[in-house]
């Protein structure tokens, strides 16, 4: 569903991915993880075309995201192309980034609406069914600024989800969340996991969550795979010295 074929990624002369190969099978969820500045959040925004990469290509469902095939060839794709392709991803952040000025289920309606082109109707029966999922359909008329931290989060997947992607990106999703709501977003993400046959790639630093959600886990460092096996095994048996020095340490 997701592949990066040889992507190299650099600011200046710090080369933040450097020749990644990296391929998530559709249905799959795959978690990244590893220390500060490994080039983690580089990987899901260059997914997102937030970033240009400087090498190699990255495929989504089977189709070109940073080239267009042309007479043949691939060539550096354009905004439209780029748009149409990055329509099948949702992301979530760190921080919730939702609309202040509307109400939760006026963020959940705005895209399906606005970009999708659905009638209000239909992306009201879809925003609701939503709402109710991740539990929030008690607050629906609520605007953000008088929902907590868990609530907001709740509200940002049903909004992604909204679009219906095909491949879910979470870049940290809890770690701006105070404790005592961490559970409410790892339950929804849970849920999702068990009910959708939904591509997921997330970015955390909960190694615990990361156990228990994951098909795979993909150690990065210095902006390619160190190491990557199903949780059960990268978490009880690393190989390279360097997994067993991060686990070690953020355990
Ligand atoms: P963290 O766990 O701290 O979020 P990360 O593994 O997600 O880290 P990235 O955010 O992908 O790391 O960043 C990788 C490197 O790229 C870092 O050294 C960062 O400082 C650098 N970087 C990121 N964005 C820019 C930018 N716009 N300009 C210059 N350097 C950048």
């Amino acid at each position: 569903m997701v592949r990066f074929m040889n992507v190299s990624k650099s600011y200046g002369r710090l080369n933040v991915i450097s020749h990644l190969d990296f391929d998530v099978a559709e249905g799959e969820m795959v978690t990244i993880i590893g220390p500060s500045g490994s080039g983690k959040t580089t990987v899901l925004r260059a997914l997102m075309t937030l970033e240009t990469i400087n090498g190699g290509v990255i495929y989504v469902d089977g189709k070109p995201l940073t080239h267009m095939p042309r007479d043949g060839v691939l060539v550096p794709a354009d905004e439209r192309y780029q748009r149409k392709i990055r329509s099948s991803i949702g992301m979530c952040f760190q921080h919730f980034n939702l609309f202040p000025h509307m109400t939760a289920i006026q963020n959940c309606m705005e895209g399906p609406v606005q970009v999708l082109g659905l009638s209000r109707k239909e992306a009201l029966e879809r925003s609701e069914e939503l709402l109710k999922m991740v539990g929030m359909i008690d607050k629906r008329d609520q605007h953000p600024s008088r929902l907590s931290g868990g609530q907001q989060q709740r509200v940002a997947i049903a909004r992604a989800l909204a679009m219906r992607p095909k491949v879910m990106l979470f870049d940290e999703v809890t770690s701006a969340l105070d404790p005592e709501v961490i559970g409410e977003v790892t339950h929804v993400i849970r849920k999702l996991v068990a009910e959708h046959n939904l591509t997921m790639i997330m970015v955390t630093h909960q190694m615990g969550f990361a156990r228990d959600i994951s098909d795979r886990v993909c150690f990065f460092y210095g902006g390619s795979i160190e190491e990557q096996a199903p949780p059960q095994i990268l978490f009880t048996s690393p190989q390279r010295d360097r997994t067993k020095q991060f686990l070690s340490a953020v355990k």
